[in-house]
């Protein structure tokens, strides 16, 4: 996979259709005004930014995690292991699907945190690692790790707070986000694309407020850029606690739209927000490469992503 075919250039489509571009602008403009972005005042968790640290370094150890390998399974372990530690059920869905290279089984990792509403937030990332003939032994410290040691602090730091989200939260760790050669409908966000399509069969979705994805966001050098396809409010919302949080200059917007673990939900017409560092290193070169090691990872950066993530839940509506 290439950056282009991650990134989706939407300028185009405008210049062909500016007509419906202006009438999409003035719907966004609409939706934005109408939900009215008041942050929450309740009291907030904090996640412990050293231990999502020691999560990614887990999860380096256990690399590389690619899809139907024993790395998958000590990952599942690993992971299953740390919510279980809180006391907290884990639900481990296990899958077989057509690849390019034939079946292999995935598998999902979810817990939930109740709130005080069943509607629910699902926040999700991935696990696995890309499979790299050239680098047999990638550690994907970023590209998976850092995002699952960040969900795991914020798993542990909400419910040690006792503060009772407003919202259920759905933690779901997924499997196969990596492509095997390009995005399609059957390449790539298998576990994603499982799990959507299995909660909207069974009804689940219905109660889905937004779903909130973590990718590539232990960068020293953090400059998360938010996708053009995001949901307005969330990106807003988002902007707007990280100004709060004094950490605005760390998050800005994309001009362009990705691929990622949110995409089968937002084909569903779910609000999605893809919260991702896309350039890791100058030009996006430590990305997909040996490069992408533990070296690289800020417990600084983690804590920004977390803490600001944490506040987003708090202000779903
Ligand atoms: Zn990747």
């Amino acid at each position: 996979m290439n950056k282009a075919t991650k990134f989706q250039k939407k300028h185009s489509e405008y210049g062909i259709y500016p007509i419906f571009a202006i009438f999409a602008i003035l719907i966004v403009s609409i939706t934005a005004c109408s939900k009215k972005r008041t942050l929450s005042t309740a009291p907030m968790p904090q996640i412990d930014a050293k231990y999502a640290y020691q999560m990614v370094e887990k999860c380096v150890a256990i690399a590389p995690r690619g899809n139907g390998t024993e790395g998958t399974q000590k990952c599942v372990d690993f992971i299953s292991s740390e919510i279980r530690k809180l006391s907290l059920p884990v639900t481990v869905d296990k899958w077989t699907d057509i690849t390019p290279e034939g079946h292999i089984e995935f598998v999902n990792v979810i817990t939930e945190i109740i709130g005080e509403s069943s509607d629910f937030v699902l926040i999700g990332s991935h696990y696995d690692t890309k499979k790299l003939i050239s680098v047999p032994d990638f550690a994907g410290a970023n590209d998976g790790g850092s995002s699952n040691g960040v969900l795991l602090a914020m798993i542990k730091a909400i419910t040690e707070s006792k503060e009772r989200p407003p919202l259920t939260l759905k933690f779901v760790f997924f499997d196969g986000e990596e492509c095997f050669f390009n995005y399609t409908e059957t390449d790539g966000l298998f576990g994603s694309r499982h799990l959507a399509e299995k909660w909207s069969a069974d009804g689940t979705l219905k109660k889905c407020k937004a779903v909130i994805i973590l990718d590539m966001i232990g960068d020293k050098d953090l400059n998360v850029t938010i996708p053009s396809g995001a949901d307005s409010y969330l990106t807003e919302t988002l902007l707007e606690i990280t100004k709060k949080q004094g950490t605005s200059q760390f998050f800005g917007k994309h001009s362009g739209d990705i691929i990622d673990d949110h995409t089968p939900f937002q084909k569903l017409e779910i609000p999605t927000i893809d919260i991702i560092d896309f350039e890791f290193g100058k030009a996006n070169r430590y990305w997909h490469t040996s490069a992408d090691t533990m070296d690289k990872i800020s417990i600084k950066s983690l804590e920004i992503v977390g803490n600001a993530a944490i506040e987003l839940l708090w202000n779903v509506r």
